[in-house]
């Protein structure tokens, strides 16, 4: 049965019996699937000890998105942790995280301006705020976060830069259906007829990724094949986000199909 933590003495209790032994945390917002057991699989290899954690962060979501509709999936989540032996999940409550209830605690620095930044831009200070706090309660060696959120791994790299913690973020490459399709909790809300949308985004990626055609071609070819709209297509170089056409090693997207929002990243071949 894996270890369940529920309240921060408990954590307190468990990271202290742990005494010198390393700890990778693995950070959710649940609904898990494959995309965070490969995070899990990782963390095993580096670390003695993984503690995943499941926590919706209010914070990260602007009124009118989809926090009170998030996918909660705890029991299947918990059959999954402990299929791959997980050592501990901790189910933090709000009220834990956020104190004085859920507030922006740490500002995301220039990175998260671009991209994401302009479209959602609460989103990064709400990751960075809940991740600082998660980080100092549960102490760990090293972060697993996934590629899937190319920007969101280059944010918290840079924070933790920034305020000196010590621990390292790893970044897992990203895990892919059979279909070519990221997979994301969000993608429960596809139909199937979006599904078979959906399916051609990393195609169309690819064709940008590897030079066959342009970034401007593939916002076309996105809105041909279905999509409702894009909010970036675009390549930059992936340690600052900035846009390079000469150097540029990353393509980035962001498009809507119905009510769903979908990211993907892709490393573009270089020549
Ligand atoms: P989320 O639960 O969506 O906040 O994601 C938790 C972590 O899992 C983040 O670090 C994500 O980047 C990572 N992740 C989500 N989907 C995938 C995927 N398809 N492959 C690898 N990592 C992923």
């Amino acid at each position: 049965m894996i270890n369940q933590i529920k309240t921060i003495s408990d954590l307190h209790e468990f990271r202290t019996s742990l005494a010198s032994k390393k700890v990778a945390l693995v950070p959710t917002m649940g609904a898990l699937h494959e995309g965070h057991l490969v995070l899990v699989k990782e963390a095993k290899y580096l670390a003695d000890i993984v503690i995943a954690y499941i926590f919706v962060n209010p914070t990260q979501f602007a009124e009118g998105e989809d926090l009170d509709t998030y996918p909660r999936t705890l029991d299947s989540d918990i059959e999954k942790l402990e299929a791959i032996g997980c050592d501990a999940l901790w189910l933090p409550s709000v009220e834990d995280i956020y104190p004085n209830g859920p507030e922006i605690t740490v500002q995301a620095g220039e990175i998260a301006k671009p991209l994401e930044g302009e479209y959602r831009p609460h989103f990064f200070d709400g990751v960075v705020s809940v991740l600082a706090r998660m980080f100092e309660l549960s102490k760990p060696d090293f972060v697993m976060m996934g590629e899937k959120d190319f920007q969101q791994l280059q944010v918290v790299k840079k924070m933790v830069e920034a305020r000196n913690l010590p621990l390292e973020i790893i970044g897992v490459e990203t895990m892919r259906d059979e279909n070519g399709l990221a997979l994301s909790s969000r993608n429960l809300y596809l139909t199937e007829a979006e599904y078979s949308i959906a399916i051609r985004l990393n195609k169309i990626m690819k064709q940008v990724a590897t030079n066959e055609i342009s970034e401007k071609n593939a916002a076309e070819e996105l809105l041909k094949a279905g999509f409702d709209k894009i909010d970036y297509l675009t390549k930059r170089i992936g340690e600052n986000l900035c846009p390079d056409p000469q150097n540029s090693d990353r393509v980035l997207v962001a498009a809507w199909l119905g009510k769903t929002r979908l990211i993907d990243n892709m490393a573009i071949e270089q020549n």
